[in-house]
């Protein structure tokens, strides 16, 4: 009975951190950290500036090696990966930043169309998913807008719907609301739990602790590199 819900515990989890340390020169970005996340999870990561929550992100798409331990994707080493699966692997997560990182010479369109010729999708079925992955972070009106006309709320929300058009098994949303008001934050966290909704898992790392409250998931707490708490609900 034990090795039936251990084999199924193995099959639900898409993200395993086994005993992770991340030493730089100056500084422990991550301290001994195990950590487990299902695949369908939505879950928020909270510390303040400093606490290594965006050196995690980066152990799960392999941008830094762990200096100890192992990280796990759907039971794949991720730092043992080869080039071509290595790409393969970042496909399949798509990551929210900051500051949008959307090209400012494109278009909503051609934003999202470029992430689609990445991957070498027709142009018949960029203008078909174009408009409907617009439709759905609310941004139908500005579709043929560049970012420089969109405010930080709407711009965000593009970067969104170019992080899904892919249709990844993950999203990685590193402080998507630090340069938002209290509006746009609501709404980017709307839509964050909608897509969780819709079945892609979640990564929200957030120093902000009003943002978990309105999540109303699970929620990882770092310090110093540790994860010094794991709670299922904010509330
Ligand atoms: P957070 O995202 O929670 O603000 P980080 O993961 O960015 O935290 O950083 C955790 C710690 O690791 C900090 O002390 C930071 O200065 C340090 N750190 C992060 N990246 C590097 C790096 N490339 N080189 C040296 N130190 C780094
Ligand atoms: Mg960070």
């Amino acid at each position: 009975m034990q090795s039936i819900l251990k084999t199924l515990l193995l099959f639900l989890t898409m993200i395993y951190f086994n005993n992770v340390s991340k030493i730089y020169k100056d500084a422990v970005a991550l301290d001994d950290v195990t950590l487990t996340i299902a695949a369908g999870e939505f879950v928020s990561v909270v510390g303040v500036s400093g606490s290594g929550k965006t050196t995690l992100a980066k152990m799960i798409l392999a941008d830094e090696n762990p200096t100890n331990g192992t990280v796990f994707f759907e039971s794949t080493n991720v730092h043992k990966l080869k080039n071509k699966d290595l790409t393969k692997l970042r496909r399949r997560i798509g990551v929210v930043f900051q500051d949008f990182k959307l090209l400012q010479n494109k278009t909503a369109y051609e934003n999202i169309a470029f992430a689609m010729e990445a991957v070498s999708k027709t142009d018949e079925e960029i203008a078909s998913d174009v408009p409907h992955v617009l439709e759905l972070v609310d941004l139908s009106h500005r579709i043929f807008h560049f970012p420089n006309q969109m405010s930080g709320g709407e711009q965000q929300r593009l970067a969104i719907a170019r992080a899904i058009i892919n249709q990844p098994e993950l999203i990685i949303a590193d402080e998507p609301t630090g340069n938002l008001d209290q509006i746009n934050t609501h709404e980017i966290v709307q839509i964050l739990k909608k897509i969780n909704g819709l079945g892609t898992t979640v990564i929200l790392a957030t120093h902000d602790r009003a943002i978990i409250d309105l999540v109303g998931k699970r929620v990882v707490t770092m310090e110093n590199g540790k994860v010094i708490r794991d709670t299922k609900h904010a509330k």
